[in-house]
């Protein structure tokens, strides 16, 4: 990793079922802002909707592909558990409140490494939580959103892998993405990048003899790792070759991060992505996620994409 790069979740990807649902739960129930409204470039007759703070800061990105006749996915080893988010920690109340009045599936708040956490869970049954976080009050929120500044999510806390076993794992977040243990509780292992703080976090759990995962509707697809540009990616893939034994697929250009993806030793799907360009990179922060984007690869098809996408109010 070059000196520029600054490690930690770069966004996480997860497959949801029918797309208005999933853009009404994440901009009006959570108050995230929609920062892009593109297609999967590989499968282009499906959205892709990016979710995050003002700008699409790096670790504030949720993204979905929401297929409308999507089947459930089943938790199980080799896939990301949870994805959690920061809340000031006074807002704590406004959340549970707010899920409560939502009809929103949760639990009661509980204690993890000291800190306090609500479990909930998105229409499609996605695991996610709410951590609160002191002193965070004053960092820059998304206000154009349903939430007040003052309760807003502001990024990824964390997200938690589900594994058999831990340790191989544990050893790419440390040697390749910039991650070092820091605690124990439980059958949970925490790392943490650096002094990142949004989306600085990444629990590994241990749990031998479940069942392997099936992707379906709420299951992660990927989370993606923070890398400054093209240099400090490639680094990371020169070390998890030569370190690890492991082949990164060739990097692809999502218009707004350059990207490797490779299967982790615990079978997750990792992504290295880039900072640059970002995503006021077709259009400026101040209509960010407004209109349909495409590459340009795929704008010549543009007609017929839209007429194939489903409708959005
Ligand atoms: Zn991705």
């Amino acid at each position: 990793m070059t000196s520029a790069s600054i490690p930690g979740i770069h966004h996480i990807t997860a497959i949801s079922g029918p797309a208005q649902r999933n853009l009404d739960f994440y901009t009006r129930v959570l108050g995230l802002r929609l920062v892009k409204k593109t297609v999967n470039f590989d499968d282009p007759g499906t959205y892709h909707f990016y979710f995050g703070d003002e700008t699409g800061q790096p670790g504030t990105i949720l993204t979905f592909f929401p297929w409308a006749h999507v089947a459930p996915g089943r938790l199980g080893v080799g896939e990301t558990q949870e994805t959690v988010f920061r809340v000031p920690e006074g807002a704590m109340g406004y959340w549970l409140h707010r899920l409560v009045e939502t009809g929103v599936a949760h639990q009661a708040p509980i204690e993890r490494f000291g800190d306090k956490v609500i479990p909930f869970k998105d229409p499609d049954g996605m695991r996610l939580a709410l951590v609160g976080v002191p002193g965070i009050e004053g960092e820059p929120a998304w206000t154009g959103g349903t939430v007040p500044a003052e309760a807003a999510i502001r990024g990824f806390h964390s997200a938690s892998l589900l594994l058999a076993d831990t340790a191989p794992t544990g050893a790419i977040l440390t040697d390749v993405l910039g991650f070092t243990e820091v605690a124990r509780e439980g059958d949970l292992v925490r790392y943490r990048a650096g002094t990142t703080q949004i989306g600085g976090i990444v629990d590994l759990r241990g749990a031998g003899g479940f069942l392997p995962a099936r992707m379906g509707g709420g299951s992660v697809h990927h989370i993606a790792f923070r890398a400054a540009d093209d240099a400090a990616e490639m680094e990371m893939v020169r070390k998890l070759q030569e370190n690890h034994g492991i082949t990164t697929t060739e990097q692809k250009d999502r218009n707004y991060f350059r990207s490797v993806y490779f299967r982790e030793p615990g079978h997750v799907l990792f992504e290295i992505a880039t900072d640059v360009p970002g995503f006021a990179a077709d259009e400026p922060v101040s209509s960010l996620g407004a209109a349909l984007k495409l590459p340009s690869f795929l704008e010549p098809r543009r007609a017929s994409i839209e007429e194939v996408l489903p409708v959005l109010v």
